[in-house]
């Protein structure tokens, strides 16, 4: 079949594609020590089960509205408010399916041809490839370890023309953990406030996965003047263990929002009903959780961090949210296996590992930073211990 333009512009996910190369390796019976995983290792918890439970026995079951229901877009608004202080009515709320989903929505009703979208690296890799398939143009920001891997206003300010119509920020981030201070979202949004074209997608995904003082900052409560450019985009996926529920939500200008429901009436009328319940249950229900969760994240963060740092040749910083480590390996690259082959690039970094030691993470270039991998500590302790052991032994193994 003759396909359009824009498949062939975009490649799939390559966290999905290493997690199938996994999969597939597992099949065969060999032990993969897993560290590709993008999703929590923790179950759902049970009154969030219980809760799509009860909605499927109270015949729940039906299309809801487009935007999703309006206990859902309630408990985002409750959510908002009082994390943030922010006063988001319900219709500029919109719930679909993931986070990814309402992302992908919010860009096909935005961008046209040569549209550009700031995008700064390391980026989570659905972004460029999101933007291509809507036509528009991805403008990737390096943005060096040096900064934290943080974009600054001087480049924000030198990236921006007159086709720019979006920058992605996403806090904290998939690959590199970090997330902006309030400080460092001001000096954003002052350039921002020079640029009324330019909106703003903040992903906050890993927000409550986030290791600092709470609340994590967000933009819109900082400079409550981009209200009408900010669209703020989470979800239940990662801080309540429901990646398979798929509900994730985006807030912001209305006549955004009603672009984004326009679209998704046209496309998957609304997002699952069942899941809809249990995602209130999670927004409004207890947070021992979260908490737990996040205790149990902070205490493997601690551990990989030091085991990474500990081993020659590579180098890390502490993320400050989610459940990833960025792993800097650019002293390996031009080393030599026991086996007489040089590894030239974070991907050959990576074949070397899995090859050798049955070890899986994702290579750097896919998140448009070569030079670095990223390793998952959404894994049991046990795993990260035995996997951060062979890493460090097919470090020390090279010439
Ligand atoms: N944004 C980032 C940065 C992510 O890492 C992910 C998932 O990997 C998503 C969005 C998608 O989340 P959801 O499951 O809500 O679609």
């Amino acid at each position: 079949m003759q396909t359009a333009q824009r498949v062939s512009r975009i490649k799939p996910s390559p966290s999905t594609a290493a997690a199938q190369r996994v999969r597939e390796l597992k099949a065969t019976g060999a032990r993969i020590l897993d560290l590709t995983v993008g999703e929590p290792d923790f179950d759902t918890p049970d009154h969030v089960k219980l809760a799509a439970i009860d909605a499927i026995v109270r015949g729940e079951t039906k299309y809801t509205p487009v935007n999703g229901t309006p206990q859902l877009r309630e408990a985002i608004a409750a959510k908002l408010r009082q994390r943030h202080g922010l006063e988001i009515p319900l219709e500029s709320i919109t719930v679909g399916g993931g986070a990814k989903q309402v992302i992908y929505l919010a860009l096909a009703a935005t961008v046209d041809t040569g549209t550009e979208v700031i995008v700064p690296a390391p980026y989570w890799v659905s972004y460029p490839d999101m933007v291509l398939a809507n036509d528009g143009t991805p403008v990737v920001v390096e943005c060096a370890a040096e900064n934290g891997f943080k974009l600054t206003p001087g480049q924000l300010r030198s990236a921006i023309t007159p086709a720019t119509r979006w920058l992605i920020l996403n806090t904290p981030s998939n690959p590199a953990g970090v997330a902006y201070t309030a400080a460092e979202l001001r000096a954003l949004a002052d350039v921002l406030l020079d640029h009324p074209q330019v909106a703003v997608l903040t992903d906050e995904i890993y927000d409550e996965i986030f290791y600092g003082p709470e609340p994590m900052p967000t933009l819109l409560a900082v400079e409550p003047r981009l209200a009408d450019r900010v669209l703020l985009t989470n979800g239940v996926s990662k801080t309540y263990a429901m990646t398979g529920w798929r509900i994730g939500y985006g807030a912001g200008p209305a006549d955004l929002v009603a672009a984004i429901d326009k679209l998704q009436s046209q496309s998957s009328s609304c997002p699952s009903s069942v899941s809809q319940a249990a995602a209130v249950a999670a927004l409004t229900g207890d947070q021992t959780f979260v908490r737990e969760s996040v205790a149990a994240y902070r205490g493997r963060r601690d551990r990989v961090v030091k085991l990474v740092n500990d081993t020659p040749g590579l180098r890390c910083q502490a993320p400050h949210g989610g459940f990833y480590v960025f792993v800097d390996c650019r002293d390996l690259l031009g080393a030599t296996t026991p086996a007489g082959a040089v590894l030239a690039t974070d991907e050959d970094f990576l074949a070397y590992l899995l090859e050798t030691q049955q070890v899986a993470a994702i290579h750097g270039t896919a998140y448009g930073t070569p030079g670095y991998f990223r390793i998952s500590f959404a894994t049991s302790a046990d795993v990260l211990e035995e996997a951060c052991d062979r890493i460090r032994r097919a470090c020390e193994a090279l010439a």
